[in-house]
């Protein structure tokens, strides 16, 4: 389908993952595009300091590889091209949880890769960059979001170059990507504007992560490990995935103050202290590639953008400036490549409107309401822990009774086993479990239990 032209010039704030993909939805409807980045862009996939996050595992879900490829088309390839490693969902990561030290391995027919943050991001990097109507403009802090004189409609974004000089860019669309979304709340203020609802899942997760060379006798029976923690008796879990350059990258963490150490000694031992010692016997005797890196996550938190009554015309949140996710189950990047594919779809049925501007954010809000029901019902899950902080559902229990039956129905039949990941990998919704004969099955287990 022929694309439709919406506007002149669209900025995006940020060249994370959130940016990056917007980036590629806004290039088929605007003449053109400027990324605007504070940090300096490396050539290669290297760490930076923007996104400290990076020297953490980041899975990429499969529904978050489709999304790339379908901005991107032929992105699977490239990344292949890496060296990042394919995983079929179900049987190349070892799923250790309460109840099955494994999970039952299969193939369910569902592929992604496993590579770095910064081999996944500079992979689609070079994607934006090759884009002819689109720049990237690294060393551009952006420090606001300019409105019109009523405050009705964002004209642009003042930002400081890399000599300390202020400039000012105009903009029909502005997409703040910027990850805390800081200047979204800032502009929304400074307009005289509500700022959005936000609903918090408080969990004090301390995460650790370092990188090691795979060893020669390093088990041929998975490729990765993921070993769950066993709420609320045993906080820690851990997630060991390949990357690129034939290494594992081992994050480990825990929850409410179990805080794992930043020595290579202590991350040892503390790994030495998961539920089962997969993890550690892989790389007990392994060779670090560097240091320990730790980061600490306070809170899974969703700013309700769709409740408000007025929004500034020409002007949208992506990514985490959003809805940020508990890191460990690996989310954050599908979820924002999503939103910027239904962002693309969304401008191209605006794209015949006569003023396609003044539906666009609660149009597009509202579709990401839908797109967040099923990610957001995981870091629910978090109130399983009595420490988690927030608003526990009132039919908490009745989910999590619901859950544990359908783990164990999914442990028993491979169907319902896809089911469950492809819902995870959020490529169906939750809701696809409300299917009346899958219902009654897990009713029937619950009633067994
Ligand atoms: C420890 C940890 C582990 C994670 N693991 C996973 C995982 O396994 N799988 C997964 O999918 N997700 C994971 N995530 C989440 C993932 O990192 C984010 O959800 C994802 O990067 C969101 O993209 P974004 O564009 O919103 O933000 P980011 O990717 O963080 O990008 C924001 C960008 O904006 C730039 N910026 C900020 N302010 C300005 C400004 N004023 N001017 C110009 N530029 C600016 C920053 O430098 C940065 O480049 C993890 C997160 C954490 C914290």
């Amino acid at each position: 389908m022929a694309s439709t032209l919406i506007g002149r010039q669209a900025v995006v704030i940020g060249a994370g993952m959130g940016g990056l993909a917007a980036a590629g939805a806004l290039a088929k409807h605007f003449d053109q595009v400027v990324v605007l980045e504070r940090d300096t862009l490396p050539s290669e996939a290297a760490y930076r300091a923007g996104t400290p996050q990076a020297r953490h595992v980041h899975a990429l879900l499969a529904s978050g590889l489709r999304a790339l490829s379908e901005l991107f088309p032929g992105f699977a390839q490239d990344l292949a091209r890496t060296g990042a490693v394919p995983v079929r969902v179900g049987l190349d990561v070892r799923v250790e949880q309460p109840g099955y030290d494994p999970f039952p391995q299969r193939d369910l027919g569902l592929v992604s890769y496993a590579a770095s943050r910064p081999t996944i991001e500079h992979t689609v990097r070079r994607r934006v960059e090759s884009c002819t109507n689109t720049t990237l403009r690294q060393h551009c802090r952006v420090k606001e979001v300019l409105a019109s004189p009523q405050g009705e409609a964002v004209t642009g974004v003042r930002y400081e170059n890399g000599d300390g000089v202020t400039e000012t860019i105009v903009a029909d669309l502005v997409v703040d990507a910027s990850g805390r979304g800081a200047l979204t709340l800032a502009l929304l203020k400074s307009i005289g504007q509500p700022l959005p609802a936000e609903t918090a899942i408080g969990i004090d997760l301390g995460y650790a992560t370092c990188v090691f060379d795979i060893p020669n006798d390093a088990s041929t029976d998975w490729k990765g490990v993921r070993t769950l923690a066993q709420a609320p008796k045993i906080r820690r879990g851990g997630l060991m995935l390949p990357l690129e350059g034939n290494r594992w990258m081992v994050t480990i963490g825990g929850r409410h103050g179990d805080v794992p150490p930043g020595d290579t000694e202590g991350f040892l031992n503390y790994t030495k202290s998961l539920r089962t010692p997969t993890i550690y016997n892989a790389i007990r005797h392994a060779k670090p590639v560097d240091g320990v890196a730790r980061y600490g996550f306070p809170e899974s938190a969703r700013r309700h953008f769709e409740r408000l009554d007025v929004f500034p015309r020409g002007f949208l949140p992506i990514g985490d400036a959003i809805c940020r996710f508990n890191p460990a189950y690996g989310q954050g990047m599908s979820v924002a490549a999503l939103e910027a594919c239904s962002l693309g779809r969304l401008l191209q049925r605006l794209g015949n409107d006569g003023d396609p501007f003044a539906s666009l954010a609660p149009t597009f809000f509202a579709e990401v309401q839908t797109l967040l029901e099923t990610p957001w019902s995981v870091a629910i899950l978090d109130f399983a822990s009595p420490e988690t902080r927030g608003q526990r559902p009132a039919d908490f229990e009745a989910t999590l009774k619901f859950g544990i039956a359908l783990t164990r129905l999914a442990a028993e039949d491979p169907a319902v086993h896809k089911l469950t990941a492809e819902v995870q990998n959020l490529l169906k919704p939750r809701n696809a479990y409300l299917d009346p004969a899958l219902m009654k099955r897990v009713f029937a287990k619950m009633t067994e239990a």
